[in-house]
């Protein structure tokens, strides 16, 4: 059953193949969505996505760097001729600078959370009020978060305060995008760990991944972990999930149950 026939999707944060942003694009694809891509401008960078996003067939890939307000102008306005109105927004994109990563989180600089912050959080707020007015009614909006947004991760640092806010900006965009005309939803989902290229600036990867596989639940494993996530985003961006939003989702199976 194609769950999104007929579907647009706009999504933000494909950087390759282990992209989290890749393996939803792989669900909404496979359930009939239409999709396009945006890419933080660069040629390398462009060269890769424009290879890991082909076997989606996409209508038109945009560079976007999600700091510049003209960028997000332009990326809209390639939306709006390209698309016409559209159904679905995926933000699957942070970035917090490397030094704030390794250092102790008393060294925070201002720079380094203003930037964090921007590109990891503002940028849903961004990119959702410029999406809003493209938006048929019913849309859906997802973007990505981590448990460290509520508990103490060591070394996710100003990232951990950035997803809080993110987390926090969801409730806020929901309640008032649910009233909106267009009844845009709104949500979050908290993956458990994924070794992307983003993971690796966090910390060990492959450390984390162990004691994820140890901990959780449910077997969590580098073959099965990002589709997990794009199978709940699927279920998020459908009409499956018609009557949620402002949530945050765990698809981490079942690790931030588990005290001890
Ligand atoms: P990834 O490196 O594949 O993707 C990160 C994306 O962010 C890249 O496409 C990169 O180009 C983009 N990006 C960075 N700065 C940008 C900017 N200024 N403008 C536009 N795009 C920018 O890594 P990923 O793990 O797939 O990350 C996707 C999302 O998932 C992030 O929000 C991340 O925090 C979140 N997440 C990841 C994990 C994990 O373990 N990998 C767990 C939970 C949440």
């Amino acid at each position: 059953m194609a769950l999104l026939a007929g579907k647009k999707a706009l999504v933000f944060g494909v950087l390759n193949e282990y992209s989290i942003g890749w393996h939803i694009a792989e669900q909404l694809h496979h359930h009939g969505c239409e999709l396009a891509f945006s890419f933080l401008p660069g040629e390398k960078i462009e060269r890769r996505v424009v290879k890991a996003v082909e076997p989606f067939g996409p209508k038109f890939l945009v560079p976007c760097d999600v700091s510049k307000d003209e960028d997000i102008g332009r990326a809209f306005a390639m939306t709006s001729e390209k698309f016409g109105s559209f159904d679905i927004l995926i933000h699957s994109l942070a970035f917090a600078p490397g030094e704030a990563l390794h250092n102790p989180f008393l060294q925070t600089s201002r720079e380094a959370w203003r930037t964090a912050l921007d590109i990891s959080a503002y940028s849903l707020v961004a990119l959702s009020r410029a999406a809003v007015p493209l938006m048929n009614v019913d849309g859906s909006i997802v973007t990505m978060s981590y448990l460290g947004a509520e508990k103490f991760i060591p070394m996710y640092n100003v990232m951990a305060v950035a997803k809080a806010a993110l987390e926090c900006s969801v409730r806020y965009l929901a309640a008032e995008l649910g009233r909106h005309e267009k009844h845009v939803r709104v949500n979050a989902i908290s993956a458990g760990a994924i070794k992307t290229m983003a993971a690796r600036g966090i910390g060990d990867i492959d450390k984390m991944m162990a004691h994820y596989t140890e901990k959780s639940p449910l077997p969590w494993n580098g073959d099965t972990a990002a589709v997990h996530v794009g199978k709940t985003a699927l279920y998020l961006c459908s009409d499956l999930s018609s009557g949620v939003t402002g949530e945050t989702i765990y698809v981490d199976g079942g690790y931030n149950i588990v005290g001890w």
